[in-house]
């Protein structure tokens, strides 16, 4: 049985004192950890407020980018080793926004998944395909080829505990959700990619999370697929009532 895991990614928005009022508005209806993961992955400058504030609670606190080294001469970028001393637990890492406005390669994405794992935190890997590429037949292919070169020299143990997330380009921060059919057909593939990369139990136990203008009026619907195992939320995850309503989808 894979753990359902509702992850709000909050982009570059929220400060934190909002960071600090949205946690108190939520931590105390928040589902039992062993029903539903709840994540939020804040901006870095609000991540010590998150945690603070989050410490009696169960929303488990996460990071929207990583640095590839633990330390150095690497201005602005955050140290994968100070956020889990923090208490960061997973980290989104691939995301298209970072893939588009910051160059982020595959081969960046495979390196700060093993930056990830080396100090003990948990990636969440999106992958997904523009519109363009939807069109002209290429969403399997690609997808298959972002999952081969993020897990490239993971192992099978490694794999099982991490997040895939499938996030259509064209679905994000645009209104349009990808049908839960044509989401399920993608998350049954990344799936099938894994067992083929790994075997069958590791490609059971991975986890992997739908992203692009999930909402409390298609969550429902979006879990109920066999192979979604959770959201990645930007917009619908930045109120207190709408991320209660996504992570108390059942
Ligand atoms: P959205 O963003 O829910 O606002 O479409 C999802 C994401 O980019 O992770």
């Amino acid at each position: 049985m894979r753990k359902p895991i509702i992850a709000g990614n909050w982009k570059m928005n929220q400060n934190p004192e909002q960071t600090r009022e949205f946690v108190n508005a939520v931590k105390n209806d928040l589902p039992d950890t062993n029903d539903v993961e709840a994540v939020i992955a804040a901006p870095a400058l609000d991540l010590a407020t998150l945690i603070d504030a989050a410490k009696d609670s169960v929303l488990i606190p996460a990071a929207q980018d990583a640095s590839v080294h633990d330390k150095g001469a690497y201005t602005g970028e955050n140290s994968p080793k100070v956020l889990a001393e923090m208490g960061t637990q997973y980290v989104i890492i691939g995301h298209s926004e970072r893939r588009s406005y910051h160059h982020e390669t595959n081969e960046e994405v495979n390196e700060k998944a093993k930056a990830l794992f080396r100090n003990k935190l948990l990636p969440i890997i999106c992958v997904g395909e523009t519109l363009e590429q939807r069109e002209a037949g290429e969403t399997e292919d690609l997808v298959a080829t972002q999952v081969e070169a993020a897990l490239a020299g993971l192992t099978a143990d490694q794999v099982k505990t991490l997040v895939i997330a499938y996030e259509p380009i064209w679905a994000i921060g645009t209104g349009k959700t990808a049908s839960a059919d044509q989401a399920q057909e993608v998350c049954a593939h990344i799936r099938q990619t894994v067992a083929k990369l790994y075997d069958q139990t590791t490609a059971d136990a991975v986890r992997i999370q739908y992203g692009g203008s999930m909402k409390p009026a298609n969550v429902k619907e979006l879990m109920a697929q066999p192979d979604i195992d959770g959201g990645l939320v930007g917009g619908a995850s930045l109120k207190a009532d709408s991320f209660l309503e996504l992570v108390h989808y059942n």
